[in-house]
């Protein structure tokens, strides 16, 4: 008999295929051997990450490759296990002797003066808790059965990475958020994902179908069902391919009106889902996932810039400065142990804080300027004062650059606005222009954290308060003269976008997943006949 639980929709589009439950670490428990058990035990869980991490690395590229090549290297070093192995001599069960021994070494990385090092220290953790995994028995992620449902509580991005998704396959999470990266992820890849199915994990087991635009897990699906899903699959299939084919053409509303389609950018990989041809720029690149590890080198920055600009060719790149902080910490930048991280030092607060950081940032943009239009985007702004301050920054940035005699051009310079207070003041901000990042304006103005499945419903964009922010915002932007953008996922909704396109949006950046199906359901609005409350 089948059964089926409601969650909430993160990925549109239907998958089948039988459940991988990826188990949270705590809880996990196993019963201590003697000595040689332990370490035997220990040697085939070391063994076993191994092996996965080395399949895994054959099928990445770019940043990916070199981020699991780096653990690969570690796994393969016995200095790793040696003190592991003398704990367990000395009595230790082997998770526990694991477990202090990464601890040591972690701690190491997070207080090294190399801000390399310390950025590995995320890497560590990583390979501690696969090897866990391993002897604890739980899946590990780099060894999935082709299209097999993933269920877990949350899925970190980098478990998202690791999986191949190009032979199928779902997401069903207990916790999790629309709003999340990894969901933003999984929307880009087009994998079905649904958020919010609740704490028994247990249930989800067998044949899974998830159906990312019912907002459903269906457990043991019915062959009447299945085919059923198969039909909608198809259609859905359809429809996209339809979209794909008219990617190209501008979006124009059924009454004329020209619609920007810009891409997010949140890794290289980005830049391979769509041609630069079928958008119109991109609207946000988030730089945190291009320089983590690469805070203090310019020149890896601007490669990383310029490269971009070349994709792009000569469409307009928005850039935006650092946004570290809340949901996306950097170890050893980040402020560890904040009560709330979300309402602490993050994005333009914490680049104010680290000038050093900043600048470098600052002079490989205007560098890679030279190169085209780009436009740098200032994250989190509050106040005023702080993108004076930004730009006194960058005065100076370029000032040097000039005596070094370094190619270099002012870049234009504007604000993300998704803090409540910017968005009721945004008249009062002298930025070259204002994209809106509804993930966190919404989860601001409805004091409704964007990663928290429990309070999902309330983090609601078209929230009535939300859409008046939104309005005013526009508002602002055409008394200033300037351009009005949204970045945020709301962007990419299409439930959402007749409802900004009435509040006078008229500049849309999405995922470039999405990219197609946004330049459909834009060419399916009438302006002029969107109703009240629309
Ligand atoms: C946003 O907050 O809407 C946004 C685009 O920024 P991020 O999701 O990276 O915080
Ligand atoms: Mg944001």
């Amino acid at each position: 008999m089948e059964r089926r639980i409601r969650g909430r929709a993160a990925s549109e589009g239907l998958a089948i295929g039988p459940a991988v439950i990826l188990r949270a670490l705590e809880g996990a428990h196993r019963t201590k051997g003697s000595i040689a058990e332990e370490h035997a035990a220990l040697a085939a869980a070391v063994a076993g990450a191994r092996e996965a991490v080395a399949d895994l690395t054959a099928s990445l590229a770019g940043d990916a490759a070199e981020l699991i090549g780096f653990q690969l290297a570690l796994l393969e070093d016995d200095a790793l296990t040696e003190s592991a192995y003398a704990r367990i001599e000395r009595g230790d069960a082997a998770e526990d002797a694991w477990r202090a021994a990464m601890a040591a070494e972690i701690a190491g990385y997070e207080s090294a003066d190399d801000e390399y090092f310390r950025a590995r220290a995320s890497d560590l953790a990583d390979i501690r808790d696969r090897v866990l995994r391993h002897l604890f028995g739980l899946a590990d992620d780099g060894r999935l059965p082709d299209g097999a449902i993933v269920v877990a509580r949350d899925l970190a991005p980098s478990a998202f990475l690791g999986v191949d998704w190009s032979k199928g396959g779902g997401i069903a999470l207990g916790e999790g958020s629309p709003t999340s990266h990894v969901a933003m992820l999984a929307r880009g890849r087009g994998v079905p994902m649904v958020v919010g199915l609740g704490r028994d994990l247990d249930s989800l087991t067998g044949v899974l179908l998830v159906d990312g635009t019912r907002a459903e897990v269906v457990i043991g699906p019915s062959p009447e069902r299945m085919a059923l899903a198969r039909t909608e699959g198809d259609e859905l299939r359809h429809r996209k391919a339809e979209a794909i084919a008219r990617q190209h053409e501008p979006a124009l509303t059924r009454d004329g009106t020209p619609v920007t389609v810009l891409i997010n950018i949140s890794g290289p990989d980005d830049m391979a889902i769509v041609p630069a041809r079928a958008c119109d720029g991109v609207g946000l690149a988030r730089t945190e996932f291009l320089t983590a590890n690469l805070l203090h080198d310019e020149d890896a920055q601007y490669r990383a810039y310029a490269e971009l600009m070349r994709w792009a060719d000569g469409r307009p790149v928005t850039i935006r400065t650092l946004d570290a902080g809340g949901d996306k910490p950097i170890p050893g930048y980040t402020v560890d142990g904040e009560s709330n991280p979300f309402l602490g030092l993050r994005g333009i607060r914490l680049s104010l804080r680290h000038p050093d950081v900043f600048r470098v940032q600052l002079r490989a943009l205007s560098r890679a300027a030279a190169l085209g239009p780009l436009k740098v985007m200032l994250p989190m702004v509050t106040n005023a004062g702080e993108l004076d301050a930004a730009r006194g920054h960058l005065r100076a940035v370029l000032s040097d650059l000039a005596k070094e005699r370094v190619a270099c051009s002012e870049p234009v310079f504007g604000i993300m606005i998704e803090v409540p207070a910017a968005a009721l003041a945004a008249q009062d901000f002298a930025a070259d222009f204002f994209s809106i990042g509804t993930n966190d304006l919404t989860q601001y103005a409805t004091a409704a954290s964007r990663d928290g499945a429990e309070v999902a419903d309330y983090a609601d964009v078209l929230h009535p308060g939300v859409l008046a922010m939104i309005a005013h915002v526009v508002r602002a932007g055409a008394a200033r003269g300037v351009e009005v953008s949204i970045c945020g996922d709301a962007a990419g909704d299409l439930r959402a976008i007749p409802a900004l396109l009435k509040a006078g949006v008229r500049a849309l950046s999405v995922s470039p997943g999405l990219l197609p199906q946004v330049k459909a359901a834009i060419r399916e609005i009438d302006l002029a006949k969107l109703g009240e409350g629309a």
